[in-house]
């Protein structure tokens, strides 16, 4: 079944890019200019997202989402361009599980829309079956964010998680540092040497002998590969 996500936002333009990014990626969205016009789409329809602007015209973002928290826990990602350090706590204790700061990449936001929809999905699983990819003894489920070897559960973090899902999910393509940071993290901007210390912790938890990693290759000057063939056969 599709993923439904709600678009508060009062920039038109703005909105239909972003829906066009998340239709691409096979999420469907419904569009309001406001949050009076949100507040009506919200009761009347069911959704696994509300991506939310703070700047509306009547009431403001945070005014939404505090009426939407006394009677939803739907994910919410907050999009503004208002970042001082106040608005993301507000938005925070408010009852935002993201904040992004406006102008983000419409690519970038689908990228992370995505990643809170997997995420808040570990709490209510979808039926039918669910989205695994294996490699050797190693199965990766994406929708309880879990990786298990021969049936144990390989401990990761959520960020490990997402570095490993983004490789599985793009297996024998190169990748440098800060297209995986983009991707992953979702930032332009930023520490990308970061990546390095994730990929050196999964190394430890697939990889044979972490030293002379086979399965999630480093290529001088070009980034990270996985690499799929070097899970046949081993453990
Ligand atoms: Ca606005």
């Amino acid at each position: 079944m599709k993923a439904k996500v709600l678009v508060v936002e009062d920039e038109e333009a703005l909105a239909l890019l972003a829906a066009a990014y998340l239709e691409r990626e096979g999420i469907e969205c419904h569009i309001c200019g406001s949050g009076e016009e949100a507040r009506i789409a919200f009761r009347g329809g069911s959704f696994d997202l509300v991506l939310l602007d703070i700047n509306l015209p009547g009431m403001d973002g945070f005014e939404f989402l505090q009426e939407l928290r006394l009677t939803s826990s739907v994910p919410v990602m907050v999009v503004s361009a208002r970042e001082s350090d106040e608005d993301v706590i507000t938005g925070l204790s408010t009852g935002a599980d993201e904040f992004v700061s406006k102008p983000v990449a419409p690519r970038v936001l689908a990228a992370r829309v995505r990643a809170l929809l997997r995420r808040s999905r570990i709490g209510s699983q979808p039926a039918g079956p669910r989205k695994t990819s294996s490699f050797g003894p190693f199965i990766l489920d994406f929708d309880a964010c879990m990786l298990s070897m021969g049936g144990k559960r390989v401990p990761l973090s959520a960020r490990e998680f997402d570095v490993l899902a983004f490789l599985v999910d793009n297996p024998g393509k190169t990748y440098a540092a800060q297209d995986i940071y983009e991707r992953v993290w979702g930032q332009r901007f930023g520490d990308a040497t970061t990546v390095g210390v994730y990929i050196q912790r999964i190394r430890k938890k697939i990889e044979i002998d972490p030293g002379q990693p086979e399965r999630i290759l480093t290529l001088k000057g070009k980034g990270y590969r996985f690499n799929l063939e070097a899970f046949e056969g081993g453990a």
